[in-house]
């Protein structure tokens, strides 16, 4: 709301200013811009996030096109005015950040939705190829920063900057999907900084600055969560099918419990850790949780929800959707402070999560989670799952937890069996 307030101030301060084009132009942009937006934002679940956030990165990316090229382009035509080398660098960077942005995010969006498989997809001499085009388009940049009156040089880094969004997005997958949101939320700001320079515009040199700092430490965190460098994130081939033997570890057999005997491991309990995970957003069983936390702690039982950095599908998803559940924000720990304390707990409540505590990441390399910190949920004394299936989770492979000799599996979606848990809860 607030970002929106402000677009419509800068909006309101131009139309004060120009000269060049008309009200009624401007009024014609912000109906279509705003329709657009309504559609978008009335639309997509709360599972949709992470595409939506792709798509409104691109847009930023080819705002900071338009608005550098058409500046470019109107300083090409006034010989008297000319690019200047500030002007001209800064616009070849607007068009180059902003067009990667641009095709890179239109690639993460369709890769989200679905459109085109969310797998890597590679090629033999990809880095290479994207090595050469880089070099390439710092030589055309050059080019248009000397060259001031030729359009056609800028034209050319338009077009590299474009493949090369596509080019670089296509390989990641998998689990770096958000890393990539993120890190080209960063390249919009950056975008977004640098036509501030070509405006002359110190507003949108500090916001755009802003965004570009805030999206590469947001990145960098996320990286740190998911045990990955930033460097192979940006190689990609990661979330491909396991090729190696061993990747999916050994076969499971589980075991299942019923809601009656849920409820009563759950009234046996003296401490529980609920681990929420992407399962719970899906349906939307954070109210339900809850009714089930308050029910249990007014039998003294102590319950603590234990946050995995990357639980669901965007950075603080599950924080997100348990304060609008009303679960008091004290109650939500992190992972590094709660690992220690799933050894001692009697009953770890794992709803919807998969990979946050698939034990692989600790203990098979061959794995391609390995190495990702985990919540420890796999220590304590019992561990009940909720999830509809034997359903892998975003990184597709197996979770051994689940044949645990200590692992109960409740099966069904988490919103209606945990209704039931309460259910028998309440009549005990
Ligand atoms: P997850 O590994 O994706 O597993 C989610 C599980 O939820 C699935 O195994 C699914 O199993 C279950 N599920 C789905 N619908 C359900 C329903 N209605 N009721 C009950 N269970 C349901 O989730 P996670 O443990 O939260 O891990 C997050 C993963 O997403 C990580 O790999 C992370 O790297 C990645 N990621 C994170 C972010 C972020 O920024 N947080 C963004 C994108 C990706 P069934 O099909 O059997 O029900």
């Amino acid at each position: 709301m607030v970002s929106a307030a402000g677009m419509m101030v800068a909006i309101l301060a131009t139309l004060v200013q120009i000269q060049s084009i008309t009200f009624i132009e401007i009024m014609v942009c912000i109906v279509i811009g705003s329709a657009i937006g309504l559609v978008f934002a009335t639309r997509v679940e709360m599972t949709q996030i992470p595409e939506m956030v792709a798509l409104f990165n691109g847009f930023g990316g080819l705002a900071s096109v338009a608005v550098a090229l058409s500046d470019y382009w109107l300083r090409t035509q006034v010989q008297a005015t000319g690019v200047d080398v500030i002007v001209g660098t800064s616009a070849v960077l607007s068009i180059f950040i902003g067009g990667v942005t641009f095709t890179g995010s239109m690639v993460a969006f369709l890769k989200l939705n679905g459109k085109i498989s969310g797998k890597p997809i590679t090629f033999t001499a990809q880095h290479l190829l994207n090595l050469a085009l880089f070099i390439g388009v710092i030589g055309v940049s050059i080019l248009a920063i000397v060259d001031q009156y030729n359009i056609n040089h800028v034209l050319v880094v338009t077009a590299i900057a474009l493949l090369l969004g596509i080019l670089t997005v296509i390989p990641i997958g998998g689990a770096d999907m958000p890393v990539v949101i993120s890190l080209l939320n960063s390249y919009s700001g950056m975008a977004a900084c640098t036509t501030g320079f070509v405006l002359n515009n110190n507003v949108l040199i500090v916001s755009g600055a802003l965004v570009g700092a805030s999206g590469i430490i947001l990145t960098q965190i996320m990286c740190k969560a998911m045990n990955r460098s930033l460097v192979s994130v940006l190689l990609g081939g990661f979330g491909q099918a396991p090729t190696v033997a061993g990747a999916d570890g050994p076969e499971i057999t589980v075991k299942e419990v019923g809601v009656e005997e849920a409820a009563m491991l759950f009234d046996s309990a003296s401490s529980i850790i609920i681990v929420p995970g992407y399962g719970m957003a899906v349906a939307q069983a954070q109210h339900t949780i809850r009714e089930l936390a308050e029910l249990c702690e007014k039998r003294n039982i102590s319950v603590k929800f234990a946050i995995h950095p990357v639980a669901g599908r965007m950075p603080g998803h599950m924080n997100v959707l348990l304060a609008e559940a009303n679960v008091s924000y004290d109650k939500l720990i992190e992972m590094e402070e709660i690992n220690d304390e799933f050894a001692n707990t009697d009953l770890v409540f794992v709803v919807g999560a998969n990979d946050v505590v698939n034990p692989a990441a600790r203990t098979n390399p061959q794995s391609p989670i390995f190495g990702m910190p985990i919540l420890n949920a796999d220590k304590a004394r019992t561990v009940i799952v909720s999830k509809r299936s034997m359903g892998k989770g975003y990184a597709g492979v197996e979770n051994e937890l689940f044949g645990y000799d200590n692992c109960l599996m409740l099966f069904g979606d988490a919103k209606q069996t945990i209704t039931k848990v309460v259910n028998e809860l309440k009549d005990m």
